[in-house]
């Protein structure tokens, strides 16, 4: 079988890697190899990371405007190729096609208008000093930054960090996920022909622990914008940390959602199985701790877990289908051990916990029953460990301070979910939930200006917005006497 087999952009040039070595990249909804990446490692990074060093004399003098000018155009690229992008999106997460097509790719596109826009507007600082004198404050940008993303939202997350780091004068080099990398490579070839100077981003495939590790420890990478698993990020921060290297960590969550009897039931419902279940529930943002109050526990677990049944799973590629494909064999498993476990652990399982086998092309593709669990306390395993896939679990609860204290019992804090029609409970919970994001009657709005980031350990720092730019310049005050 022929593969394709996708290069590095270094220069502006597509390479292979230094190793002449290739790593298998599988279609997750047909369990066959489709592809292979470069295997990378510090070879193809120090290239990288030179080119990027050359480049950013001339790319961080470049006015905003026309470095806007050019992540726009790339924007409008993204969309006109938008078929073909969501496609590969499809092909490489086994996500279902409409779902990449109205989603993934439509964010990814946002993120490039977002920033080139928004540096355009970046202003900063100045204090008086009265009688004195005035100090004022430059931002300048970093030089060579590392992006590094994972498999979840393949392109929607890799151009959420390089938009910005662009968009205000750095040089990037990328590392996606090598589980997912076939955008990323569609997206060298885009910002080649947009005509974005060589060496502004470089593209390096490969794995975490070669290429992202050598991208995190090189000398002349003055930062880090990481989003992935939390142990990672741990690993990058102690490296980073050692290099006194700016980081933006952005990691993994238990998030709660929280569901009040005087809620508006339809929509929280509708919302609910997106919330759980939209690609398969690998969204760091899904609600995987769904507490009920007590008095509409019975009608929402029956109402739920008949939708949940009637859900469809099925080949990415059909338009109608709900759930596609979970990203990978070893994340199958990884999800089916925790349904295991929830059992061993004393909880019931709904509908679900198994594996789907479908016919035709994708008979040997990952794909999972959308998993609804409950009898499980709040402190068990599976209720304070991140899965990550098509599993939720129902915790009823009687009193606001009993589903606080059980919301804000974990390690995680990155997003939280209320649902409820009295005004002052949701400001009252949004101030005292412990989570860098709350949604009010709502799921996964969003708003590119808004700060996008957790707390506790869902992550360090913030994306998004004046966020973004600040993180990715540096503040230098300049004081000036009268
Ligand atoms: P991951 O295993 O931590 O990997 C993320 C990225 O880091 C991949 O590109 C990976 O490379 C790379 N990497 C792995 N080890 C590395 C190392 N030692 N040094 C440098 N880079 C390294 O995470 P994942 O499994 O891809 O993604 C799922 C996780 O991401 C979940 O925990 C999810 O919650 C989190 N997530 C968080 C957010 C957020 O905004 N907070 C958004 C999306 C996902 P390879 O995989 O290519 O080997």
């Amino acid at each position: 079988m022929a593969f394709k087999q996708l290069k590095n952009f270094i220069n502006g040039t597509f390479y292979e890697p230094h190793s002449k070595e290739y790593l298998n990249n599988f279609n997750p909804a047909t369990g066959e190899i489709y592809s292979q990446i470069p295997s990378s490692g510090i070879d193809d990074i120090n290239q990288a990371v030179k080119a990027a060093k050359m480049a950013f004399r001339s790319w961080s003098q470049t006015s905003p405007e026309k470095r806007g000018r050019l992540l726009i155009r790339i924007a409008d690229m993204i969309e006109q190729n938008l078929d073909a992008f969501a496609l590969a999106e499809t092909e490489d997460t086994g996500k279902p096609i409409q779902l990449s097509r109205t989603v993934d790719i439509p964010r990814a596109a946002a993120n490039f208008r977002f920033f080139g826009t928004a540096i355009q507007h970046f202003a900063s600082e100045s204090h008086a000093m009265v009688g004195q004198g005035i100090n004022y404050t430059l931002r300048k940008p970093l030089g060579v930054v590392g992006c590094i993303s994972p498999w979840n939202l393949p392109l929607y997350l890799f151009t959420w960090k390089i938009a910005p780091a662009l968009a205000a004068g750095n040089c990037v080099v990328g590392k996606p996920s090598e589980v997912t990398p076939v955008t990323a490579f569609m997206l060298a070839e885009m910002c080649k022909n947009a005509g974005l100077p060589n060496g502004v981003l470089n593209i390096v495939h490969g794995s975490g622990p070669k290429a992202g590790q050598a991208l995190v420890e090189h000398s002349d990478v003055k930062a880090i914008s990481f989003t992935g698993g939390t142990q990672t990020g741990r690993e990058i921060a102690q490296k980073a940390g050692q290099m006194l290297k700016k980081v933006s960590l952005e990691l993994g969550g238990k998030n709660p959602n929280i569901i009040f009897a005087d809620c508006d039931f339809d929509k929280m419902l509708t919302t609910t199985l997106r919330s759980s279940f939209r690609n398969q529930g690998q969204i760091c943002l899904c609600g995987s701790r769904i507490f009920i109050e007590r008095p509409i526990y019975e009608r929402f677990k029956t109402e739920f877990t008949a939708k949940t049944f009637m859900l469809k799973v099925g080949d990415p590629l059909d338009e109608d289908s709900f759930m596609g494909s979970l990203v990978s064999e070893n994340h199958l498993n990884k999800v089916l051990y925790y349904v295991n476990l929830a059992q061993e652990e004393g909880g019931k399982v709904l509908t679900g916990g198994k594996p789907v086998r479908l016919r035709g092309r994708c008979t040997k593709g990952w794909f999972m029953e959308p998993t609804i669990i409950e009898g499980l306390d709040n402190e068990c395993r599976v209720n304070q460990e991140e899965i990550f896939g098509p599993v939720v679990t129902l915790i009823p609860f009687e009193t606001e301070e009993e589903v606080l204290q059980m919301a804000n019992d974990t390690e995680y804090g990155l997003s939280a979910t209320v649902w409820t029609n009295d005004l002052t409970r949701a400001h009252r919970m949004s101030e005292q939930l412990e989570a860098g994001i709350v949604w009010v009657n709502t799921w996964m709005k969003r708003d590119l200006r808004t700060p996008f980031g957790g707390v506790k350990n869902s992550g360090v720092g913030r994306e998004g917005g004046w966020e973004a730019l600040r993180f990715f310049t540096e503040p230098k005050n300049v004081c000036i006497e009268y």
